[in-house]
């Protein structure tokens, strides 16, 4: 039988992170896809399965999982559905490495099976970090895993950490500013979400993008830096970089500033986590800089996109709270997409849930659940 270099299981395979870990996985005959996960869309995930041959495949929806398993009868792979059958992709004893890609708070306990059984994490669900920071991070050590990150800023920052000592006076964390940069409170009032689903250069789930929009993904990812880096969130400073090609970069205490630069595609984060410390080639296009005469550099708006203070107090105050503000969001998002919000009360019901909760230290994993029903209950009004 062939051996494989990389051997993975990707959480979330259907969606944008999920698919494009297929495109480098296409691409590169050292990976090989042992287990695939998403919830409901099969016909994808059918797909998928005839061309990747996973040995274990889970449907999160149990209905269509029965269907799927119809579906997918001639093949040799074991279908399994519900989070238990998350759980069971995640911890797949022929993969060294998952990509935890599925949207949301859903991704904190398969990421914690998978890192108990042993597993690296390409850790694309920032919630995990934002919701349950202090446990992964702890446990990460513990079992000897390493967290390798797919968000592109963060791994942009991991790169730029490569062969220097860990000496950093500050995180330069760019924005693209998404679709609204510039715009005023009184302009965003009637925004729909047709409007706040076009990002101008990143293509992206529409949770992602609409948290682009708002500035709340730049939230959570400071939150998200500040465990996976261990700095405060002070030092982490938010740059607004329209042409997102400074990916983010690193201050040093020597004042010398180490970035890591390229064209916005996240196939090459996708693969540098998959298979670090090679870097491997990559098709697709490259940096041309003669098409950027000017990168520019902002101090993001954070009276119109208030929901950046808002992380930031979460960040600082940790506990329950950034567990609070994601999940706030979450139920606001979902809100807003089926037309019963605007686009302002999004951050507006994410202050009122973290206005209206009594945080608590070093929470559990069942207080982080605890306090996600409660910030939903908030937002939704029942
Ligand atoms: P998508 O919405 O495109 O995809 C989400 C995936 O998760 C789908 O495969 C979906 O399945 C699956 N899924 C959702 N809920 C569950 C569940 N309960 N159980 C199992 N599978 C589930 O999201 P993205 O790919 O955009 O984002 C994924 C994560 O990566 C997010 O945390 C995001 O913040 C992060 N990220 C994304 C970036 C991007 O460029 N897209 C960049 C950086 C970070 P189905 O299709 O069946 O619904
Ligand atoms: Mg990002």
């Amino acid at each position: 039988m062939q051996e494989f270099k990389h051997n993975i299981s990707i959480l979330g395979s259907t969606g944008s992170i999920g698919t494009q870990t297929l495109e480098v996985a296409r691409n590169y005959k050292g990976i090989k896809v042992h287990a695939l996960a998403a919830h409901s869309n099969i016909d994808l995930l059918e797909k998928q399965t005839r061309e990747f041959k996973p040995e274990l495949v889970c449907v999160a929806d149990s209905n269509k999982a029965a269907e799927f398993k119809i579906r997918v009868a001639d093949l040799d792979v074991k279908v399994v559905s519900g989070e238990e059958g998350l759980s069971e992709a995640a911890v797949y004893p022929k993969s060294n490495t998952v990509v935890t890609a599925v949207v949301g708070i859903a991704g904190l306990v398969p990421t914690i099976e998978a890192i108990k059984a042993g597993k690296n994490i390409a850790l694309a669900n920032k919630e995990t970090l934002v919701t349950g920071g202090h446990i992964v991070t702890r446990l990460a050590k513990e079992y000897g895993v390493k967290l390798l990150p797919v968000d592109s800023e963060h791994s942009a920052i991991f790169q730029s950490l490569q062969g220097n000592p860990k000496k950093i006076k500050k995180i330069l964390l760019t924005a693209s500013g998404g679709p609204f940069f510039g715009k005023t409170k009184e302009e965003l009032r009637d925004v729909t979400p047709a409007d706040a689903l076009k990002h101008p250069n990143w293509n992206m789930g529409a949770k992602v993008t609409i948290d682009s929009s708002t500035l709340v993904n730049k939230g959570l990812e400071i939150i998200e830096a500040k465990w996976l880096f261990d700095v405060s969130i002070d030092r982490i400073e938010v740059l607004v970089h329209r042409q997102s090609v400074v990916h983010s970069a690193v201050m040093y205490e020597d004042n010398a500033v180490i970035a890591q630069l390229g064209v916005p595609d996240m196939k090459l984060p996708i693969q540098y986590a998959l298979t670090y410390p090679d870097r491997l080639s990559m098709s697709g296009n490259e940096l041309d800089f003669e098409k950027y005469p000017d990168l520019t550099f902002a101090k993001p708006d954070t009276d119109t996109f208030f929901a950046l203070e808002l992380a930031k107090k979460a960040g600082r105050e940790g506990g329950i709270l950034p567990t609070v503000f994601n999940s706030s969001d979450e139920a606001a998002v979902d809100l807003f997409l089926k037309g019963k919000i605007g686009y302002l009360d999004i951050s507006e019901k994410i202050r009122m849930a973290m206005d209206n909760v009594k945080n608590i230290e070093n929470p559990s994993l069942d207080d982080i659940f605890e306090a996600d029903k409660y910030a939903r209950k908030i937002v939704y009004g029942s």
